[in-house]
C-alpha cells in the first residue's frame, strides 16, 4: 500500500501531467511557434504547482437522506429502525470523540450529537453490557451511528487514508451497525488501559500487537470476546472498532442526529 506522502506525490504528478497535456493540446490548436511552446512548457513545468483538492468519490453508494425515505425503508423491516443508545442502555458511558478534539482530525466534527444504532445491534449491545456489568465493568462508546456527511469530512481531513472509511463504499458507522468502544470501571467510569488511545493509527493499536503488558492484552481480549459473543466482529487494525455481523444489507444514512428523533 502507498504511504499518504507517496500517494500525494503520485496524485499530484498525475494531475500535473493532465494539465500539461491539456495545455500543450491548447497551444498546438492555436498554432504557437515551437520555440515559444517549449518555453511555455518549461515555465509551466517549473512553476509552483498546487494540486486542487480531489472531491471524494461518492458515486458508488446509495444514501438515505430524508426521514421519509428512512421511514419507507423501516416499514419493510422494523428492525432497521434506529435506537438511541443512552435511552436504551441507560448505564452505558457515552463519550463521542468526534464531538471533541480527541480524534484523527484533531478537531470537533459533530455538533450536538446523540448516539444511535440500528435496533438489532442495539439489542445485542445491551446484552453485552449486562454481562460486563456482572464483573464490575461497563462499555464506553466513542462513536456509533455517523451521518454520511461526516465520513466525507473525516476522509478529507484525515492524514492516513488507510485507516479512515472510504466514502466510495460508505462506512458501517453510516449504516448504524458499527461502534467504537472501550471498557471502563462500572463504579468510577475509569477506562481500562488498552495500550493506545482512540484513533491511534499505529501498529500498537492492532489486535495482534503482542509487545504489551499481559493485563492490556487481557483487557482487549475481554472486550473482543464479549462483543463477539453478541455478534460483533472486529477489524485487525483498531482495537476499538466493532461492527455487527448483519445478515441483511443496511443502507448508508445521512440524516443529522437531531432529525433521527423524528423517525
Ligand atoms: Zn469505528
Amino acid at each position: 500500500m502507498l504511504s499518504h506522502r507517496s500517494y500525494n506525490i503520485v496524485r499530484n504528478n498525475r494531475i500535473l501531467c493532465n494539465y500539461l497535456v491539456d495545455y500543450l493540446n491548447c497551444a498546438v490548436s492555436i498554432e504557437i511557434p515551437p520555440q515559444k511552446m517549449k518555453l511555455l512548457f518549461l515555465s509551466l513545468l517549473f512553476s509552483p504547482f498546487v494540486a486542487p483538492a480531489q472531491a471524494p468519490d461518492t458515486t458508488r453508494v446509495h444514501v438515505v437522506r430524508t426521514i421519509a425515505e428512512l421511514k419507507t425503508s423501516n416499514s419493510k423491516d422494523p428492525f432497521q429502525e434506529f435506537v438511541e443508545i443512552k435511552r436504551y442502555i441507560p448505564n452505558i458511558i457515552i463519550d463521542l470523540r468526534y464531538a471533541t478534539n480527541q480524534n484523527c482530525c484533531h478537531k470537533p466534527i459533530y455538533t450536538n450529537p446523540t448516539t444511535w444504532l440500528r435496533k438489532i445491534p442495539a439489542q445485542q449491545l445491551k446484552l453485552a453490557q449486562a454481562e460486563l456489568n456482572k464483573i464490575g465493568l461497563t462499555l464506553k462508546i466513542y462513536d456509533a451511528y455517523r451521518p454520511y456527511r461526516h465520513t466525507l469530512t473525516i476522509w478529507q481531513l484525515s492524514t492516513d487514508k488507510h485507516y479512515t472509511a472510504n466514502p466510495r463504499k460508505g462506512s458501517n458507522h453510516n449504516r448504524g451497525i458499527a461502534i467504537d468502544v472501550t471498557l471502563a470501571d462500572l463504579k468510577t467510569g475509569k477506562e481500562l488501559n488498552m495500550g493506545t488511545g482512540f484513533d491511534s493509527f499505529t501498529d500498537t493499536a492492532h489486535h495482534d500487537f503482542s509487545k504489551l503488558p499481559s493485563y492490556i492484552i487481557a483487557s482487549r481480549r475481554l472486550l473482543r470476546q464479549t462483543l463477539r459473543k453478541y455478534g460483533f466482529t472486529h477489524v485487525p487494525t483498531e482495537w476499538w472498532h466493532y461492527q455487527y455481523k448483519a445478515l441483511q444489507l443496511y443502507d448508508v444514512v445521512d440524516i443529522d442526529f437531531i432529525d433521527l428523533k423524528k423517525q
